[in-house]
């Protein structure tokens, strides 16, 4: 009897619980996101008290609300942020959480050496819950750290099989990180603190409950009420796995640094960094290495002609060309005004004039001036171990074969053996 009024006082929680946090979710662009984000970590608060706590008799056994109502809820919750926003987004509850719950830890520390005062002769005070919130609740945080990046990972896995079942998706997601978190948590309660297996099992029981009455409620949200849905997302998960873990931030700055405003493409100083190691890699494998040098034709009559601005535009096309030509292991570099540098390791000299050619032949052929005239290249190359074992050394040779290569007449590619010819295209 007991027993089945908390099995209603449960599922009127759940459905409590859902229609609250998704109301405020659904409204985030009217309201403000920053209130479903505290009312998430609010709630947390509840949750982690109630589940050291508070324990009832369901049907099928002993059960926490908080952990198995509010905590799965919390879980599905944050999929469901991820799923209207995106990564970048739910990993600030994420990390929020992460934050929040070890600065609670630390505060309960520090404060259980008070020595509190007795208020009124029958209030007794009491540090028993700051002592339970020690290690286990470094090892809950640890766990719900998994959990949250599990859940969106694992969405975005079965979107592989299940692109258009959102709501199967969203169930089989929280039954699996849900017995996930289950072994976890209570296998840690079980070994440390004896915690019967019982619980285990009732606990399991509780959860899966919450994630099908949450599915529900989630499909009905999804087909009348808004689309939760808006990231069909085709994006690898290595990539959301980098925001969700702040990766991309550092990424970013690693790529973005040492750009080249004009062109985007990698500066001289990245140069330096990267073209040394480059070679090395390729001479440490037995194999080749190939430089080239690449400097613009007449490139001042252009700027005399059109304008710096226009002559900009044709710097920025010839970039862009550069960059689409090479394979994915070369790297090209502005080196200075109208020059550049292509490194393309495992890369012998005949590989690299075949190269150099296809990239002389492609920016004469698509790259003009404003008026239609054509923009030509000449290019120097030269290759490690023939024509030095260092950087600079194969550099400076590429570098003396343009200058040939510009006395030779322009747009043409001069390599160890002179002036290169082609007998077939390519
Ligand atoms: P060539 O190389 O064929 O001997 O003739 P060139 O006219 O290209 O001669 P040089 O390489 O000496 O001149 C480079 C010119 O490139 C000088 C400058 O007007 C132009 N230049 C260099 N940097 C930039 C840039 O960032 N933007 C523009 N618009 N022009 C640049
Ligand atoms: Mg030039
Ligand atoms: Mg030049």
């Amino acid at each position: 009897m007991i027993a089945n009024v908390n099995l209603i006082l449960f599922i009127a929680e759940a459905i409590g619980y859902f229609t609250l946090m998704v109301t405020l979710l659904h409204f985030r662009a009217r309201i403000g996101i920053g209130i479903f984000l505290t009312a998430l970590g609010v709630m947390h608060f509840m949750e982690t008290y109630l589940a050291a706590v508070f324990y009832v008799e369901l049907p099928f056994g002993i059960v926490s609300p908080g952990s198995s109502v509010f905590f799965t809820g919390k879980l599905m919750m944050i999929l469901m942020l991820y799923l209207q926003e995106d990564a970048a987004v739910v990993r600030q509850p994420i990390y929020g959480l992460f934050i929040g719950n070890l600065l609670t830890v630390a505060i309960a520390w520090i404060v259980q050496w008070h020595a509190p005062l007795q208020l009124t002769p029958d209030t007794v005070p009491s540090d028993a819950f700051l002592k339970e919130m020690g290690w286990l609740m470094l090892w809950g945080t640890a766990i719900l750290y998994l959990d949250a990046i599990g859940i969106i990972l694992l969405y975005e896995r079965l979107g592989g099989y299940l692109r258009q079942r959102p709501v199967l998706r969203f169930m089989i997601c929280g039954f699996v990180m849900l017995t996930f978190d289950q072994i976890a948590f209570f296998g840690a309660l079980h070994y440390s603190v004896g915690v019967p297996v019982a619980a285990f099992w009732g606990g399991w029981k509780a959860k899966m409950l919450a994630v099908c009455i949450y599915t529900v409620l989630f499909a009905i949200y999804e087909k009348w009420i808004g689309h939760a849905v808006t990231t069909s997302s085709v994006r690898p998960i290595g990539d959301i796995f980098s925001d969700l873990t702040f990766r991309e931030r550092y990424n970013d700055l690693l790529s973005r640094t040492g750009r080249d405003v004009l062109t985007g493409l990698y500066d001289r100083t990245r140069m330096e960094l990267e073209a040394p190691v480059m070679i090395r890699e390729s001479l440490r494998q037995g194999q080749s290495a190939t430089v080239m040098i690449l400097d613009a034709d007449h490139f001042k009559n252009v700027n005399d002609v059109f304008g710096h601005l226009q002559g900009d535009d044709v710097l920025r096309a010839i970039a862009a060309r550069l960059g689409t030509i090479l394979r994915a292991g070369d790297r090209v570099f502005r080196f200075g005004g109208e020059e550049f540098v292509a490194i393309c390791p495992l890369t012998d000299q005949a590989e690299g004039l075949r190269l150099a050619e296809r990239l002389r032949w492609t920016i004469e052929n698509s790259v003009s001036t404003p008026d239609g005239k054509p923009v030509t290249i000449s290019i120097g190359v030269a290759t490690a171990t023939e024509d030095g074992d260092v950087f600079t050394a194969i550099l400076s040779s590429a570098d003396e074969r343009l200058y040939q290569a510009k006395k030779n007449g322009r747009n043409c590619v001069f390599g160890r053996s002179g002036v290169h010819e082609f007998t077939v295209a390519g």
